[in-house]
């Protein structure tokens, strides 16, 4: 079922109230921020609410389900779509040491994190899959693709030494553990794909580059090498060569979190677009009493509702149901590219300004249709089990 309980709509009420609060009145000051930079007093905040650890396991705290966490995001996108990014990224990267770590490593972990909680300090995780050559093709739902790396991770002992760069990780600057991805078999390429979890305050971590984004700005998406970087071998996540199976778990994961966030987006833009309408006189009365004006509305009201519904069914599945994920992030990215277009069309000259605020969802909304996996290899997914060679495979 998908239908919110009384537990998901008092947190649904709770994030609303936080999100009017503490994110309405930054969202612009975050957008104009320089790269690269995070709101921790906000993060600190986040964390009173329990949303920097909600989705950890019960036992360190978690409180989260998955569909109570797309109902979070959502709330947060409304507002402040990169911020609601940046603690997506956060905890994707904590789902993936929960699928994958070994008990010890989980406890230290998520044990760090949930000290750093009780003391309301954010202590955010990062994941580091794409590389500049390699993105779509670490992420093909018929199979990993034969592609080059540039992470290489060399067994030395009882470690493993990571050498190479990493390319738009969200939130890699600011976390203090990576779940990262290497070849262990530089010659055999991408079929040495392996997953780490990998400490950043050591020798051998070093942000090399910040990038300027078009949207989510809250959320710095960045660059960074491993010079050396020694991993203990029981901070590895997944058997040698075999962290293709741990991406294809996480999409789905991914895939309902980014599904939230483009809700929350669309919804955020036809709130504005809804206001505007209402209040802007031209051709004798109010926007809204043109009946093309209405259809228009009435088309982003009914999306935004099916897109919605279909996210929350994506994410109440447990685990998330691959194909559903897939379709619920490329329904609700195209949904909020479409509404968040026809906001700024609504609002005429004055939507084009930063002043009116529609164009901040409009940039924002065009990210969604590449994060978590680009809508087109999304729809691959989608297709994967229509086609003969799923029975095969
Ligand atoms: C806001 C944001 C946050 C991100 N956060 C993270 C993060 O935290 N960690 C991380 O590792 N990565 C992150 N990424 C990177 C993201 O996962 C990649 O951008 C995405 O997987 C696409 O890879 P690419 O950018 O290299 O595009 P490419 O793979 O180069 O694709 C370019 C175009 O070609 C299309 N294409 C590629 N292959 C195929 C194919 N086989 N069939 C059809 N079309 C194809 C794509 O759909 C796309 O339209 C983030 C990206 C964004 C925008």
């Amino acid at each position: 079922m998908f239908t919110l309980d009384e537990a998901h709509r008092a947190l649904q009420s709770s994030v609303r109230r936080f999100a009017q609060r503490e994110l309405r009145w930054r969202a612009r000051k975050l957008d104009a921020a320089p790269a690269g930079s995070v709101d921790w007093e906000l993060l600190r905040k986040s964390c009173a609410l329990g949303l920097l650890s909600g989705q950890l396991p019960p036992p360190y705290g978690g409180t989260l389900d998955r569909l109570a966490a797309a109902v979070a995001l959502e709330e947060l996108a409304r507002w402040e779509a990169g911020f609601a990014t940046l603690l997506a990224a956060n905890s994707l990267a904590q789902t993936a040491i929960a699928l994958a770590g070994n008990a010890a490593l989980g406890e230290r972990i998520f044990g760090e994190i949930a000290a750093a909680e009780a003391r309301q300090e954010p202590l955010l995780c990062a994941l580091a899959l794409t590389e500049r050559r390699a993105g779509s093709d670490l992420l093909h739902p018929d199979g990993l693709q034969p592609t080059r790396l540039m992470v290489v991770a060399r067994r030395r002992n009882d470690a493993y030494v990571l050498s190479g760069r990493k390319a738009y990780c969200a939130g890699g600057n600011v976390a203090k553990w990576l779940v990262a991805f290497a070849t262990v078999h530089p010659q055999r390429h991408s079929a040495g794909l392996t997953g780490f979890a990998v400490a950043t305050e050591q020798p051998g971590f070093r942000v090399t580059e910040v990038l300027p984004t078009l949207g989510l700005r809250a959320c710095p998406l960045v660059e960074f090498y491993f010079e050396g970087a020694v991993v203990p071998a029981e901070q590895r996540l997944t058997p040698e060569g075999q962290g293709y199976a741990l991406v294809q778990r996480l999409g789905a994961y991914d895939r309902c979190q980014g599904a939230a966030i483009a809700v929350g987006i669309a919804d955020g833009a036809f709130a504005l677009a809804r206001q505007h309408t209402l209040a802007r006189v031209q051709g004798g009365g109010p926007l809204v009493q043109h009946q093309l004006v209405r259809h228009l509305l009435a088309d982003m009201a009914i999306h935004i509702e099916a897109a919605r519904l279909l996210t929350y069914k994506a994410a109440a599945s447990e685990p998330p149901e691959a194909t559903l994920s897939a379709m619920a992030k490329v329904l609700a990215s195209d949904v909020a590219v479409k509404v968040t277009t026809d906001a700024v069309q609504l609002m005429g000259a004055y939507g084009t300004t930063a002043k009116a605020g529609v164009e901040k969802y409009f940039r924002d909304a065009k990210m969604t249709q590449i994060l978590s996996g680009t809508n087109e290899i999304c729809r691959l997914a989608v297709t994967r089990p229509l086609l003969p060679l799923a029975a095969e495979a």
